[in-house]
């Protein structure tokens, strides 16, 4: 027995409700719980889709729904063009086992054509398009997610060892902007882990040399140099710039600096540090994260500080480190997946141990408590009287 397109859209009718656009707008508002899922090709959602929706073309749908919706039992509204292969769509889901599932009718042209807010993506090159295409793959990521990378700022405290990995790896993935804060030269002693710089740029500013790397890579990357030493006089201009912030650059007076210009800007901040073989990574969102401040309200006095002395450091810890820090970022930026808030990773190289601790914010910090005591960002001196040398190598 044959089947015509007719009876089949019946059929799918029979087993997915349909709604309206103001039915959609509503729900939308209502519960941001509920998932607008779009089964347009790719052209065809160029020309324009509705804002928060997740983009799935119907030939990847079955392979691709499960990563991009996890949870069978949330509310699902999926849309085409005009509202007929979304209820093919729906049945689909439905036979997946997605419980709350249905169709919106007359799709986005009806959307549309009624006025509701849609948005339109990002057009991308040809040459775009081939080197993002393994993004292009994920559903989590998409021409969605990569446009929201490229129209990203992201400012890197340090081109060291944490700022290498983490500039080359976000110029990689296509994060637009990339800020670079570093007032120092490429020396030979770097070239152990800071894999930005070479021998041939020996003598260069750091900056410099990581923006012709990171060029190299990717051409379309535009890179921002910072040829200066960050302190309170400068700080809030120069993260005011930024989506997201990477400190790179452990010594203490950097480290506290940027974390109260961080809150006082609310800039999401993806702090890392290195010591020996060891290392940590932290995020902080702004307003949902303790702070630095929280589990460390003051900097130790300088005679108790880390000596300034340079450390030693394994030359492939900062690697590690520094792309826990890349793959934050990304996933900030992204807004997919659980960063490290509220979190600290500790690694411990020669173990081979990734370890997690708590951290809570407390209602008394003096920057991102309740009643803030410190409004303005200070400078601490007196842990390095070179400031050429970190407190820890970086
Ligand atoms: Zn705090």
């Amino acid at each position: 027995m044959t089947i015509n397109s007719r009876d089949l859209l019946e059929q799918a009718r029979l087993e997915v409700p349909e709604v309206d656009c103001p039915w959609l707008r509503d729900a939308m508002e209502r519960d941001p719980q509920h998932v607008v899922l779009d089964v347009r090709e790719p052209e065809e959602v160029a020309q324009g889709l509705i804002p928060s929706a997740v983009h799935i073309p119907r030939g990847y749908l079955e392979l691709q729904v499960e990563a991009a919706i996890p949870d069978r039992s949330r509310p699902v509204t999926i849309y085409c063009a005009a509202g007929v292969r979304s209820l093919l769509a729906g049945q689909t889901l439905r036979r997946m086992g997605y419980t709350d599932v249905r169709s919106l009718r007359g799709g986005f042209g009806s959307w549309k054509d009624r006025g509701f807010p849609y948005r339109v993506p990002r057009a991308l090159t040809a040459e775009q398009r081939e080197r993002y295409s393994r993004h292009f793959l994920l559903s989590e990521v998409g021409e969605v997610g990569q446009a929201r990378l490229l129209d990203s700022k992201v400012l890197i405290i340090g081109a060291g060892g944490l700022g290498a990995p983490v500039a080359y790896y976000l110029a990689a993935a296509g994060v637009g902007t990339l800020g670079l804060v570093d007032f120092d030269k490429v020396e030979r002693s770097n070239l152990q882990r800071q894999i930005i710089h070479t021998e041939d740029r020996l003598g260069m500013m750091k900056t410099k040399s990581a923006a012709l790397a990171l060029n190299a890579l990717n051409p379309e990357v535009q890179v921002v140099e910072h040829n200066l030493h960050l302190d309170s006089s400068n700080a809030e201009s120069v993260l005011a710039g930024y989506d997201v912030i990477v400190n790179g650059c452990d010594n203490f007076p950097t480290r506290y600096l940027v974390n109260d210009v961080a809150v006082f800007l609310g800039k999401p901040l993806v702090d890392g540090g290195i010591f020996r073989f060891e290392g940590q990574v932290t995020t902080m969102v702004p307003g949902a994260s303790p702070c630095y401040r929280c589990r460390y309200p003051a900097p130790p006095p300088p005679e108790e500080a880390p000596s300034c002395a340079e450390a030693g450091v394994l030359g492939v810890l900062p690697g590690l480190v520094g792309l826990v820090q890349a793959t934050e970022v990304v996933k900030l930026i992204l807004g997919i997946g659980d960063v490290l808030s509220g979190r600290l990773l500790h690694v411990d190289a020669l173990a081979m141990e990734f370890r997690e601790f708590r951290i809570r914010k407390d209602p008394g910090c003096p920057v991102c408590g309740e009643r803030p005591t410190i409004t303005a960002p200070i400078d601490y001196e007196g842990f390095c009287l070179n400031p050429n040398l970190p407190a820890m190598a970086v």
